[in-house]
């Protein structure tokens, strides 16, 4: 028997064990065709039907409209953050970025060096701790779309709002909160998320773009980067990331079994609380974020002493609870707790939380 321990990574994420079991009982005889997913040409009937189904799934559970394509793409979340101007920025273009922590900053740098970026608002006035309101955005006419961030994955901020960009396509980085809970699709021009947070294994990008937006690429965008080319081929223009696509499927396919992306909210919506109850309640651990402004998928949380932190660390290793040393840039301690953390990790942490200050405290 393997063991499995509580993984607060965040990313790449935990998995769902049955979700790992099922990959492993196919491993090396995919439905009796005596070969793995991992050799099949990705032209094959078995391999287009498992593809297929997948972004089925996904259409179904995030109710995605039939004018949006639904592409699975290599590069991570950072390669977006290019192709994105490369699709939607034309040459001497403009186009607005809300910055609110280090992934929205890394989007806008990016798109920085394919033309004129307005930061529409920051959130540095509030330390990276809050949402900027939008009455203080200062939306531009001119901007070809509207980028923003809704959950820092490293800061712990979070939107629990859509902004309102009037007829700008708005564009979003989902990586660390797609699938969560529901969501309006309809709202978005453009959605990216790379898969190793709530979706999959790493080496996926997923997009979700209205068609509209499609063939505007600047003409030095080189094909690869192309959406139109890759929503022409099914995602197909090169071989893709065939088991990082099966494997993703296989997780939407538990989410359906689990209740779809109502039921992810109930759960997820109960874990964080209790998370942020326990921080909220102690004189030992303190979060920064404004309560409004909390992400529930990603917890950064600091003890009173920095001198505690390889103690806490040593002790939740010890009782099974894996990667809760906080970003390099943040420091402190973080907790992710995608979909794939079972409430049961949230309860033995927050246990060992309260053991760890009686002791400590
Ligand atoms: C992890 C992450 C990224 C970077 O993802 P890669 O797939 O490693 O490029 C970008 N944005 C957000 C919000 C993330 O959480």
């Amino acid at each position: 028997m393997s063991k499995r321990l509580f993984n607060f990574c965040a990313g790449p994420a935990a998995l769902p064990e049955t979700v790992l079991q099922k990959a492993q009982a196919d491993l090396l005889d995919w439905q009796g065709k005596g070969l793995s997913v991992m050799e099949m040409s990705h032209r094959s009937d078995e391999y287009v039907a498992i593809a297929e189904q997948a972004e089925q799934d996904l259409r179904d559970l995030l109710g995605i409209p039939s004018h949006y394509k639904v592409l699975f793409l290599q590069g991570g979340a950072s390669q977006q953050f290019a192709q994105i101007p490369l699709n939607l920025l034309p040459e001497g273009g403009s186009a607005d970025y809300i910055d609110t922590g280090i992934w929205s900053t890394k989007a806008i740098e990016e798109a920085a060096r394919y033309g004129h970026v307005n930061v529409a608002a920051s959130a540095k006035a509030f330390d990276y701790f809050a949402i900027p309101g939008q009455n203080d955005w200062q939306l531009s006419d001119t901007a070809s779309y509207v980028h923003y961030t809704p959950n820092e994955t490293i800061g712990g901020v979070e939107f629990n709002w859509i902004p309102e960009v009037g007829d700008k396509p708005l564009v979003a980085d989902m990586s660390s909160t797609i699938l969560s809970r529901p969501l309006d699709v309809s709202r978005f021009g453009l959605i990216y998320a790379g898969a190793q947070k709530n979706i999959g294994p790493s080496g996926l990008v997923v997009v979700i773009v209205r068609e509209d937006l499609l063939g505007q690429a600047r003409s030095a965008c080189p094909t690869m980067l192309d959406y139109s080319v890759a929503a022409k081929n099914g995602s197909m223009y090169n071989t893709p990331p065939t088991f990082a696509w099966y494997l993703s499927g296989l997780i939407f396919q538990w989410l359906k079994e689990q209740g779809g992306l109502e039921a992810m909210e109930t759960v997820n919506r109960r874990k964080q609380q209790k998370l942020y109850a326990a921080i909220d309640a102690s004189a030992l651990y303190t979060n920064p974020i404004n309560p409004a402004d909390r992400s529930w998928m990603n917890i950064p949380f600091r003890l009173a002493d920095d001198r505690l932190d390889k103690p806490f660390l040593a002790g939740a290793e010890e009782r099974g609870m894996l990667n809760l040393k906080g970003h390099r840039s943040v420091g402190g301690m973080r907790a992710s707790i995608y979909n794939a953390v079972p409430e049961a990790a949230v309860d033995a942490l927050v246990t060992y939380m309260a053991e760890f200050e009686k002791q400590h405290g």
